[in-house]
């Protein structure tokens, strides 16, 4: 008996101390791959010199003179460049530099964390307070426990206590996951098996379909309510979740499955084509917008070797888009043809090898761009169609100061004298229902009933593979500005030619009736009469007046912008024009011979592909169409797509832009024969309501 027991503790006893040396191992791999990631950032030629400045600027008590320490700025706080200073330090006294191990280094360290201990700044913004600082100290600790002279356990135990703020259920999204990385930092740094694996789980947690905050059934990304952030927050949602996972890989807390692939095809499917080349489409940027150098993209190198290291699988897509990003191989590089209109988001993206087309809308269900902390200011007209016309990718880089901010490329707005200050924050909730796309992830359609600041307007987008229609109608405003569609609003590079003819920069060029104008490689071809005008003049603005917590600086530069003038109290006027990113002298007739467009009324707005055998329609009500020998009736407002229309059998593309009806009914007669058929279709619903549905019909 007695032999019994003291076998059995014995088995337990090694069993406990294995499991607690697994259990160590797995922290301390973590926090070596912690490490790991954050070394790379120390390159020792450069800081060296660096060290030795930060030590001689050090004060007596452990804090440096140019630091705000009482400073509670909101956007651009300044004592974390206490923690910065501390981080680099660290680095050099941990890894290969002259100041490995020094004891002045390891005195200097300790002196600053006991003063950022003891002062504990705090922002008026509690990012900062409970993600920021907390992230830091984390990173801070792990980077010191890998030297063999380790700072006091004292003061290392009290910082991780200081480390204990935010509430990671509280957040959600891209917060949710911020927080649980300073909480699996605490996990690993005191070995906290329960901790970690709560963190982890709410870590990956982000990773999952919402209809709330984060990534969205559409794979796209909101924040701030229903508000498209495919950068911005969904960024930080990115960068955060490869970080993680890159932390936690070759461990039993590693990422995989299905939730790494819908983490890839968000960040390959979704935010990588909403680039061209290295650069954004200005508008997956949220309030950044009106940030310096927000839509280069140059820096997403690191991110993408991290993604590449967690998910091997899909290596051969990795390589292209790094490629692509850091501009060794052009935009076009591996690049597939691709059309995505994202239901919940009301954007859509409009993929080419040689080109991006991409719109944002906004209806009832979603949020106008926010403005907030001071940004964004004028940036209210944003989401009202804007279209974001991409070729070699720079086309809108720091535009943003310069920009007048009622002729947002793609909009239909009140033309005022001066920029308008957005009044509602952080997001408006938009006013109609009608707003969305049909797609076959090739081609597709997209349509937004717009009314707004007292503009009313129906506006489509017909997308194809070489060119873009856009088309506007019921148009109407009764205040006493005059009402122009802008076409584009971008840096003016090299001539533009009017029909041919050369026009030198510099001026405002009215031109009653152009049938084309290019630029920069861009073809904008009129396919009815408007009266266009152009502007090539130089243009002025500093970043500060649309963003507060950007300092003083002037932007300038020759801008192209042409637009259409509606006139002032517009009575359903309209407008069609299209867009050929790749325009040479042959267009205007392939144009002509291949392109018609069959209506443009507030009803219904529908345009033909000869080449492609495409028929697009936007019904707004329900309308009877005429397709070839085919009179098509539907009874409910929707957007239709319709393939093949030669053949016997045709594919049609439907979607209800309202998301508000169950079903619908398609009667097609054929006008010759008479034969007549019913189709009966069931929109889809719940998280899937807006979303494309194939109907083959004969
Ligand atoms: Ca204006």
């Amino acid at each position: 008996m007695k032999r019994i027991i003291c076998t059995t503790c014995l088995l337990l006893t090694l069993f406990t101390s294995n499991a607690l040396a697994q259990v160590k191992n797995t922290f301390d791999t973590i926090m070596t791959q912690v490490y790991e990631q954050y070394r790379k950032e120390f390159v020792s030629e450069k800081e060296d010199g660096y060290i030795t400045k930060l030590l001689s600027t050090l004060q007596p008590d452990g804090s440096w003179e140019d630091i705000g320490y009482s400073k509670t700025d909101i956007a651009e706080w300044q004592p974390i460049a206490h923690l910065d200073h501390l981080k680099t330090m660290a680095l050099a006294y941990v890894g290969k530099s002259k100041w490995h191990d020094d004891t002045e280094l390891r005195n200097a360290i300790i002196n600053a964390l006991q003063f950022w201990y003891t002062k504990d700044p705090h922002s008026k913004n509690w990012w900062h307070n409970e993600i920021d600082v907390p992230q830091h100290l984390g990173e801070l600790l792990i980077i010191l426990r890998q030297s063999k002279n380790k700072i006091p356990s004292t003061l290392e135990d009290s910082l991780i206590e200081r480390m204990k703020r935010g509430d990671i259920y509280k957040q959600t999204g891209a917060n949710k996951l911020d927080v649980a990385t300073h909480y699996i930092y605490r996990a690993a740094l005191t070995a906290n098996a329960g901790l970690m694996d709560s963190s982890v789980k709410e870590v990956f947690e982000p990773i999952s379909f919402t209809d709330k905050e984060g990534l969205q059934y559409d794979n796209s990304f909101m924040q701030h309510g229903k508000q498209l952030q495919i950068s911005s927050y969904g960024s930080v949602f990115i960068g955060g979740e490869y970080k993680v996972a890159a932390f936690l890989r070759n461990t039993r807390y590693a990422l995989g499955g299905e939730q790494l692939k819908m983490l890839s095809t968000y960040y390959l499917n979704t935010y990588m084509k909403a680039l061209r080349g290295g650069y954004s489409d200005f508008n997956i940027e949220g309030r950044g917008i009106s940030r310096v150098d927000m839509l280069n993209k140059k820096h997403e190198q690191g991110r993408l070797k991290l993604a590449a290291m967690v998910d091997q699988a899909n290596n051969n897509e990795w390589e292209a888009v790094m490629a692509r990003t850091n501009g060794k191989q052009a935009p076009s590089f591996k690049l597939k043809p691709s059309h995505t209109h994202f239901y919940c988001a009301d954007y859509t993206l409009h993929t080419q090898p040689d080109y991006s087309f991409n719109v944002r809308m906004v209806s009832n269900r979603t949020k106008r761009t926010e403005s907030g902390n001071g940004e964004n200011l004028i940036g209210k007209f944003l989401p009202d169609g804007a279209t974001n016309i991409q070729v070699k990718g720079d086309e809108y880089y720091n535009i943003m100061p310069v920009w007048e901010w009622d002729k947002i490329p793609g909009t239909t707005e009140r033309d005022y004298a001066d920029d308008q200050l957005t009044t509602v924050f952080w997001g408006e909730v938009g006013s109609m229902p009608f707003a969305g796309g049909v797609s076959d992830s090739s081609y597709g359609v997209s349509a937004y009933d717009m009314n707004y600041n007292g503009v009313t307007a129906k506006k489509s987008w017909f997308f194809f593979d070489k060119e873009v229609v856009c088309l506007g109608a019921g148009i109407n405003c009764k205040e006493v500005e005059s009402i122009t569609t802008t076409i584009n609003q971008c840096w003016l590079k090299g001539a533009i030619e009017v029909e041919g003819d050369k026009v030198k920069g510099g001026g405002i060029i009215s031109s009653e009736h152009p049938s084309w104008i290019r630029h920069d490689g861009v073809g904008y071809y009129f396919l009815e009469k408007e009266k266009v005008f152009l502007s090539t003049i130089k243009q002025t603005g500093d970043w500060y007046h649309i963003n507060h917590s950007t300092p003083k600086k002037v932007q300038s530069g020759e801008v192209f912008k042409l637009w259409i003038n509606h006139g002032a109290n517009p009575s359903n006027a309209h407008y069609a024009y299209v867009v050929v990113p790749n325009a040479n002298k042959n267009t205007l007739d392939d144009l002509k011979a291949n392109l018609k467009i069959i209506a443009n009324t507030e009803a219904v707005q529908m345009v033909r592909n000869e080449a492609l055998d495409i028929t697009e329609a936007v019904l707004y009500k329900p309308a009877t169409i005429t397709v070839g020998e085919e009179v098509i009736s539907i009874d409910k407002p929707c957007i239709l797509m319709i393939r093949d229309t030669q053949k016997a059998t045709k594919k049609l593309y439907i979607a209800d832009p309202t998301q508000l009806e169950t079903e619908g009914t398609i009667n097609i007669a054929n006008h010759k024969t008479n034969a007549s058929k019913v189709y009966t279709i069931h929109f889809p619903k719940g998280n899937k309501a807006g979303a494309s549905i194939l109907v083959e019909v004969e």
